[in-house]
C-alpha cells in the first residue's frame, strides 16, 4: 500500500503526519470517500465537486487545485494498482500551533489513501439491518452544516456508539426540529406506496452521491421520489427502508426501534435498486 501525502508517496508505517496538524488537533479539515468500480472511480468529479464545497465552507485552502486533485487520485489508485476498492482522500488544515487560530496553519495537507472497506457482512445485505434512533440529534445547520464534510465525526460517532449499545449496527439521527436526518454515514429512504422518500438537503443531511445516483436509478425505472420532511412515524410505516453510501452502497433495514419495517424481509424495490446499483457500478 502507498499512501500519497502532499506529493510524495508512502509506505504504510511510514505514512504519518505531524501531530500539531489540526485535522488531529481539532478534526479540522474535510474528506471524501469514493469507491473503486472494475478500474474506474465512481462519481470522482462529483466528489471532487463535494470536497471544494466543503473546503470553501471552512474556508480551507487547498493545495491542489481541482484538476490536480484529480490526477493525484487517478495516479494513486494505479500506483497502488487497485481495481476494485475504496478511497480516502482528506484535507486537513496542516501544521499550526497548539492553538485554534488556522490563521497559524499555514500549509493545508493533502492525504489519499487506496485500499478497502467492508463495513456489513454480507448477511446485511441480503437479510437486512435493524436501526434505532439516536438520542443525539444531528448538528443543525446553524452550527456545523452537515453538508460539510469535515473530519469532525463526533456527532455522529456518538450516535453510532449508542447504536452499538443497543446491539444496532447503525442509528438514524433527528435534526433539531425531530424531523428524520441522516444515519451516522450514510443517508436513509423509505418507499411507501410505490413511492420513494428522503429528506430534504434542508433537513440537515450530507448531500449523499449515493443518494444522488438512487435517484438517477429510480428516474429510470419510471418509480416516483420525493425529497420532503420525514418523521420517526413515516419510518415505522414504511414499506420498505434502505441506507445509502459510498461506503455501504445500499443497505435494506428490516426493523427500526423495534418496529418492524414492512413485512420484516428485503422489499421488492430495494432489491431492484441493489440490482441495479451493482449494474450501474460495474465496468
Ligand atoms: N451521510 C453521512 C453523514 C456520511 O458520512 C455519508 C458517507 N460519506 C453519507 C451520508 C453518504 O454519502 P455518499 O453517498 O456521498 O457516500
Amino acid at each position: 500500500m502507498k499512501i500519497y501525502i502532499d506529493g510524495k508517496y508512502y509506505d504504510k508505517d511510514q505514512a504519518k503526519i505531524s501531530v500539531f496538524d489540526h485535522g488531529l488537533l481539532y478534526g479540522d479539515g474535510v474528506f471524501e470517500g469514493l469507491r473503486i468500480y472494475d478500474g474506474k472511480i465512481f462519481k470522482l468529479k462529483e466528489h471532487l465537486i463535494r470536497l471544494y464545497q466543503s473546503a470553501k465552507a471552512i474556508l480551507l485552502d487547498v493545495s491542489l487545485n481541482k484538476k490536480e486533485m484529480e490526477k493525484a487520485v487517478l495516479d494513486a489508485v494505479k500506483m497502488n494498482e487497485k481495481n476494485n476498492g475504496y478511497i480516502r482522500l482528506l484535507v486537513t488544515r496542516g501544521e499550526g500551533s497548539l492553538g485554534i487560530d488556522p490563521g497559524k496553519c499555514p500549509h493545508s495537507s493533502v492525504i489519499i489513501i487506496v485500499g478497502d472497506i467492508d463495513v456489513y457482512p454480507q448477511e446485511c445485505y441480503e437479510k437486512g439491518i435493524r436501526i434505532i434512533t439516536s438520542s443525539i440529534r444531528r448538528s443543525s445547520v446553524e452550527s456545523l452544516d452537515p453538508r460539510i464534510k469535515s473530519l469532525n465525526y463526533l456527532n455522529n460517532i456518538m450516535a453510532k456508539i449508542e447504536a452499538k449499545q443497543a446491539g444496532c449496527l447503525e442509528a438514524v439521527m433527528l435534526n433539531k426540529d425531530g424531523m428524520v436526518a441522516e444515519c451516522t454515514g450514510d443517508n436513509i429512504f423509505i418507499i411507501k406506496n410505490r413511492i420513494a422518500y428522503t429528506p430534504l438537503v434542508q433537513n440537515g443531511i450530507l448531500e449523499g452521491i449515493t443518494r444522488n445516483t438512487v435517484f438517477e436509478l429510480l428516474n429510470d425505472t419510471n418509480i416516483k421520489f420525493c425529497e420532503t420532511s420525514l418523521s420517526s412515524y413515516d419510518l415505522y410505516n414504511a414499506d420498505e427502508c434502505f441506507l445509502t453510501g459510498s461506503a455501504v452502497e445500499i443497505i435494506p433495514v428490516i426493523m427500526i426501534d423495534g418496529r418492524v419495517i414492512g413485512d420484516g424481509t428485503l422489499g421488492f424495490y430495494t432489491k431492484k435498486l441493489i440490482k441495479n446499483f451493482k449494474l450501474k457500478t460495474a465496468g
